[in-house]
């Protein structure tokens, strides 16, 4: 459980003997602070699990289980978001318990009979930690987040929201280096909006940021598989990256987004159709020593232009290595 920096400071006392139980609870009263109070180790560690307090005020020598073992076990499953600060309370003076204290886990050390000044000035200091701590965990989450963020804005394409060529490069050789590891094939297939230098010309380049989108967010729904990839490729040019998948089944993939494209039923002039098209290039293989994915994205290429050169508005299915 993360704490926000606003939240209240929480201070539990672990003490058996009654009377220091009470000294403590005035002074800590004193304060203004309302302490959560523990008699014995299974109690405080209990309390501790259930309301993670902030500071803890623990008395060396307990009934059951000795305030050494009671921090042992706070640190041993203690997130560092949610450090705790641990001040013992003791009236050993012996140098080696105070030097166990501090081994086992303890940030500080109260003698008895406890000085109200010096607990006071202990508190605070702890309090300027806790603090500290609680201002560190905020910084790093927003830092976390501002990184999600960077990275979400490196990969996607800022037009159309869609992965950009940067994460084509990164992931289709990975998908390709899978493939290959259970002899599947990949498929690729590009995508090309047809006539669209006419129809920015003819209904202008916002009109043409517009259409892209809307073609991009078809494309983004065509390859639905977490291990499939949907990208703008550069321009008016699309990529999808089929794992497991053979020409045929991208011929398909390719054939439903050409349809639902067209349903868009953005009109342009010069096609056809009289409204915006695209034509598809599909080339797929099993990745293997012999092939690359180079060759692979040219054989596809190459299908894009043939069905470009064949009318548009379709898809052509490459052979691998078939670049002209
Ligand atoms: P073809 O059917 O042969 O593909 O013809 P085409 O006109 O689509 O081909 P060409 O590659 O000559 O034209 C692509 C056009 O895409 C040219 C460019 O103005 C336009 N384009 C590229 N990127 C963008 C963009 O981000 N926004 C807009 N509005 N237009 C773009
Ligand atoms: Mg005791
Ligand atoms: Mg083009
Ligand atoms: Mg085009």
């Amino acid at each position: 459980m993360k704490k926000a920096e606003k939240d209240p400071i929480k201070v539990m006392v672990v003490e058996d003997s009654k009377v220091t139980m009470k000294v403590l609870c005035n002074y800590l009263e004193r304060m203004g602070i309302a302490p959560l109070t523990a008699e014995n180790g299974t109690e405080a560690l209990e309390i501790y699990y259930r309301e993670q307090p902030d500071i803890i005020l623990l008395d060396a020598q307990l009934p059951d289980i000795d305030g050494f073992d009671v921090a042992l076990k706070i640190r041993a499953q203690e997130k560092p978001e949610d450090w705790t600060a641990i001040i013992f309370l003791t009236s050993m003076d012996k140098d080696e318990d105070l030097a166990r204290g501090i081994e086992v886990g303890g940030d500080d050390y109260l003698m008895k009979p406890i000085s109200e000044v010096v607990l006071k000035a202990k508190i605070r200091a702890m309090y300027r930690l806790v603090e500290m701590q609680r201002s560190l965990v905020t910084l790093t989450q927003e830092l976390n987040a501002a990184n999600v963020k960077l990275q979400r804005l490196s990969a996607t394409d800022g037009l159309t929201g869609i992965s950009n060529r940067r994460m084509y490069d990164e992931l289709a050789p990975r998908e390709w280096r899978r493939c290959e590891r259970v002899s599947k094939p990949v498929a690729l297939v590009m995508i090309d909006v047809d006539f669209f230098k006419l129809f920015n010309d003819k209904y202008g380049h916002q009109a043409g940021d517009e259409c892209l989108r809307r073609v991009a967010d078809q494309v983004g729904k065509a390859a639905p598989r977490a291990t499939d990839l949907a990208a703008r490729y550069g321009g008016e040019e699309f990529v999808l990256v089929l794992g497991e998948t053979d020409a045929d089944g991208a011929k398909w993939i390719a054939n439903r987004l050409r349809q639902q494209v067209s349903e868009l039923n953005i009109p342009h002039y010069a096609t056809e159709s009289r409204h915006v098209t695209i034509s598809c290039g599909v080339a797929a293989v099993v990745p293997s020593g012999n092939v690359s994915l180079e060759v692979l994205l040219k054989s596809a290429d190459y299908a894009l232009y043939q069905a470009k050169k064949s009318g548009r508005d379709r898809v052509e299915i490459g052979v691998y290595g078939k670049v002209e």
